[in-house]
Order: C-alpha cells, then sequence, then structure tokens
C-alpha cells in the first residue's frame, strides 16, 4: 500500500514525502480512506503507530474546502496534555505546509489573551486541552456549534486524568451532525460506553491488541537494592551506549533529586515534570531535542505524547505503579519501526507492580541477570552511601532540630572545612530520605554545618 492509494491530494502527497514518509503505517492505511469518506472512527492504536498522522492527513483534505468564522472553528481535536496537544500542532504544520489552513492551540499555561486573538481571526483545526477550551467557552470566547470534525485522542487517558465530565460537556456543545473520530490505546469498557455515545455507525480500526509493548523495543528488567538504584542506573548508561533516554520517576521530586545526582557524575541532563510552567517545559523539550542534553529524567508527564523520532533507550528508575502507564512510557523508544531499549530497575518492593505489567504485557518483562555495577565510577562517592533507617534518621534530624546555634559558635574556619567534609560525604543520605521516610531533594540542606548531620 502506498500514500497515492488512500485518496489523498498532490498537496497532502507532497508534504508527506517532504516528511520522509514513503508508506503508510497500518493505522493510516485502514483509517484514512474511511475518514476521508465522513465516517466516525474508532481507532485502537497506541501512539508511535503513526495515529496523530492518520487523523491529520485526511483532515486537512477535508478542510482544505470552506471558510473560517471568527470564534466558529470548524474542526476540534481534544487532546489529554499540553505535549501532545503542541505535537498535534506540529504535525498540522507538516503536513499542513501546501495548505493555508489556520489553526489555534488552547492549552494551559498560556496566556487567554493570545488565545483569544486566535480564536478571534477564525480557526480552521483548534487543538485544545479540555479544560482550557471550557474556560474559553464558558466566557463566551469560543463557539462550537460549527464545529465539523471532532477528534477525541488518547481517550483512555482522558479517562485516567478525570477528563470525561469535561470532555462530555464539550461534546454537548457541539452539533449532533458531525464526523468524530476516536482513538485510544486501550478499550476498557468504559471507554467502549464511551465511545458509543459520541460516535455514530463507526468503522473501527484496530492496529495491534489492545495495550501490547511493541515488537520494536527489546525490555529488560533489572533486579536493584533501593540504595544502589542511581549507580546501577549510571553504570547501565555507560553500558548501554545511551544516544538519548528518557529516565522516569513516579515522584516528581525524585525528578529533581536523580536529575542533579546525574549532573553531578557528568551525565548531560534536564529534567521534565508537571509543576513546571509550560515556558520551562517547552524549553526543556525543545533543549532535548535539539541536542542540548542527551537524558531527560522525567515523571510521567512526559510518557504519552513526547514524540521524539529515534530515543534509543527508556529507563524505568521506579517500576511505574499504574502497569499502563509501562507501556506509554516505554512507547518512547523504538518508535516508527526503529529499535528502542526499555530498561526498569525494580526492587524487592516493586513485586505487585511487576505482577501486573507481566498480565498486561501478557509475559514477564525479561530479567537480565548478574548485571554487576561497575567500578569505575568515583566521584561523588555520597551516592553510594546506604540509606538511613528511620531511627538513625529521626535522631540525625532532632539533633539538627536542638543545635542549630551551635554552628554559628563554631570557628569559622572549622566551620568551612566540615562544611566541606559534608558535602562530599552526605548530601544523597538527605536526599534519599528525610526523617519521616519522604525523598528530599539534593542541596536543601547542603548548608547545614557537618558535625549537624554526621549520626550520633
Ligand atoms: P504517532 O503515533 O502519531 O505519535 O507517530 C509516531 C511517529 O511516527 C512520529 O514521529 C511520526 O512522525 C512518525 N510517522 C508517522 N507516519 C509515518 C510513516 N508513514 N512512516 C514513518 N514514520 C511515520
Amino acid at each position: 500500500m502506498k500514500f497515492s492509494d488512500l485518496g489523498l491530494s498532490e498537496d497532502v502527497l507532497r508534504a508527506v514525502t517532504d516528511a520522509g514518509y514513503d508508506t503508510p503505517t497500518p493505522i493510516q492505511s485502514q483509517a484514512i480512506p474511511y475518514v476521508l469518506m465522513n465516517r466516525d472512527l474508532l481507532g485502537c492504536a497506541q501512539t508511535g503507530t503513526g495515529k496523530t498522522a492518520s487523523f491529520t492527513l485526511p483532515m486537512i483534505e477535508i478542510l482544505a474546502h470552506g471558510r473560517t468564522r471568527a470564534r466558529m472553528p470548524r474542526s476540534l481535536i481534544l487532546e489529554p496534555t499540553r505535549e501532545l496537544a503542541a505535537q498535534v500542532s506540529e504535525q498540522f504544520e507538516v503536513y499542513g505546509k501546501h495548505h493555508k489552513l489556520s489553526k489555534a492551540l488552547l492549552i494551559g499555561g498560556v496566556s487567554f489573551a493570545e488565545q483569544n486573538t486566535a480564536l478571534d481571526r477564525g480557526v480552521d483545526v483548534l487543538i485544545a486541552t479540555p479544560g482550557r477550551l471550557l474556560d474559553h467557552a464558558e466566557r463566551g470566547k469560543v463557539l462550537l456549534r460549527d464545529v465539523k470534525i471532532l477528534v477525541i485522542d488518547e481517550a483512555d487517558r482522558m479517562l485516567d486524568m478525570g477528563f470525561m465530565p469535561d470532555v462530555e460537556k464539550i461534546v454537548s456543545l457541539l452539533p449532533q451532525m458531525r464526523q468524530t473520530l476516536f482513538f485510544s490505546a486501550t478499550m476498557p469498557p468504559e471507554i467502549r460506553r464511551l465511545s458509543s455515545k459520541f460516535l455514530s455507525n463507526p468503522k473501527e480500526v484496530s492496529v495491534s491488541p489492545p495495550a501490547t509493548a511493541a515488537e520494536t523495543i527489546s525490555q529488560a528488567l533489572i533486579r536493584v537494592s533501593a540504595k544502589d538504584k542511581r549507580k546501577t542506573l549510571r553504570d547501565l548508561i555507560r553500558a548501554e551506549s545511551v544516544q538519548n533516554a528518557l529516565i522516569f520517576c513516579n515522584r516528581k521530586r525524585d525528578v529533581g533529586v536523580l536529575h542533579r545526582s546525574l549532573q553531578r557524575h557528568g551525565f548531560k541532563a534536564g529534567a521534565l515534570h508537571g509543576d513546571m510552567d509550560q515556558y520551562s517545559r517547552t524549553e526543556t523539550l525543545d533543549k532535548f531535542k535539539a541536542g542540548g542534553f542527551n537524558i531527560l529524567v522525567c515523571s510521567d508527564v512526559a510518557a504519552r505524547g513526547l514524540d521524539i523520532p529515534s530515543m534509543s533507550h527508556v529507563f524505568n528508575f521506579d517500576v511505574p505503579t499504574h502497569a499502563d502507564d509501562y507501556i506509554h512510557r516505554i512507547g518512547r523508544t523504538g518508535r516508527a519501526g526503529k529499535q528502542g531499549r526499555a530498561i526498569t530497575l525494580a526492587t524487592s518492593e516493586d513485586k505487585r507492580y511487576l505482577e501486573s505489567i507481566a498480565k498486561l504485557i501478557g509475559y514477564p518483562i525479561p530479567k537480565i541477570e548478574g548485571f554487576q555495577a561497575g567500578e569505575s565510577d568515583t566521584s561523588p562517592k555520597a551516592d553510594e552511601k546506604p540509606v538511613e533507617s528511620r531511627p538513625q534518621a529521626r535522631r540525625r534530624s532532632n539533633n539538627r532540630r536542638d543545635k542549630p546555634s551551635a554552628s554559628k559558635a563554631a570557628a569559622p574556619s572549622q566551620n568551612r572545612n566540615r562544611k566541606a567534609e559534608t558535602r562530599k560525604a552526605e548530601p544523597s543520605v538527605i536526599a534519599e530520605r528525610d526523617d519521616i521516610g519522604n525523598s528530599v531533594p539534593f542541596g536543601q540542606d547542603e548548608h547545614v554545618p557537618a558535625f549537624l548531620l554526621r549520626k550520633p
């Protein structure tokens, strides 16, 4: 099957060729002809299968004729995250380069004024996250009764993130007579129920069974003790000849801890998590894509939608607690037919999460036996300090609270020496656990004098 067999016009075909694609992916060859026939579509496909082009290409075709009106978009694409929305917008740029379609991106973290200006000019394609779109709709800044094509992308993710009530509200503002394209990586019963509510006599296309990992990804599991995790990760990065990698942590605060740890060890690393503002997220991603650094430590905010075509590795520094997230995380590598490697570090406490991943993907993640953390790694040693037990940490913390003025009493030169000692020896102990067992970012306690940090 060739792109030219799908019913696309010369202009769109040229843009596809310019993008460097010669053969449609299975979801594209199955979906595009039906979308061009104005049929509703229920697509079961993960990211990485080329599903975005399976709706953007025929949409460009359909929207090529017709006029826009101020504040009345002609089509609407709903995405669960800002990153995904931004990515879809980029794909419209790439594939729509020979067309004059106008688009607007309504996502959180960007000023309303800018978005209002775009809406006022009239848009052919509106790409939005549900919350921000509703904000605009409630202020009367956007009217949805002219929408002819609706795309609900990553529906299972929308459901997980609690966005479905918003999506239902948005759909109620749309005309009944419209074409609806509904995509989901998995098809649990609730998603089926919702799809039958939104779609009318849809054509169903499915490119891989729900929740399977792409065959282009070689997966591996390494058993490790909690205290050896960072060192093992560093050794793996060195041993695996990583070109570029995403490293997933379960908690946002651990993203910061690991990021700084990797930087201290000389790796070119950046960090991305949901608490960063949109500007910093975009800036970080752009820098990563441009090769400014090759390791991105991230939370699950990057697990869906992040599209970097040749990502060589994904590391799960923590085993995800939701099996679905495992699929999405590792799906950042092995994309568009390329080979990728996904390595998961697991401690003895992760047993039940590994079991639910095995249940979902249909097999246990293959184990790498006998991987030894290398000896070459010398600095900074602080990372290898064992994690304190809770009683130890509590005693230390009490000590710290009891003796603050003692630091000031110490002779300055003595204090300086002690400080230097402390920085080398102690911070990662503190970084891993505070006195109630939570992790605390590096650096937070670096200015506490050494003798206050020493164990009693
Ligand atoms: P998606 O599943 O839409 O996130 O797309 C995954 C990746 O595949 C993106 O990097 C696309 O640019 C790329 N892609 C889409 N269609 C094709 C194609 N026909 N051939 C090769 N790569 C493609």
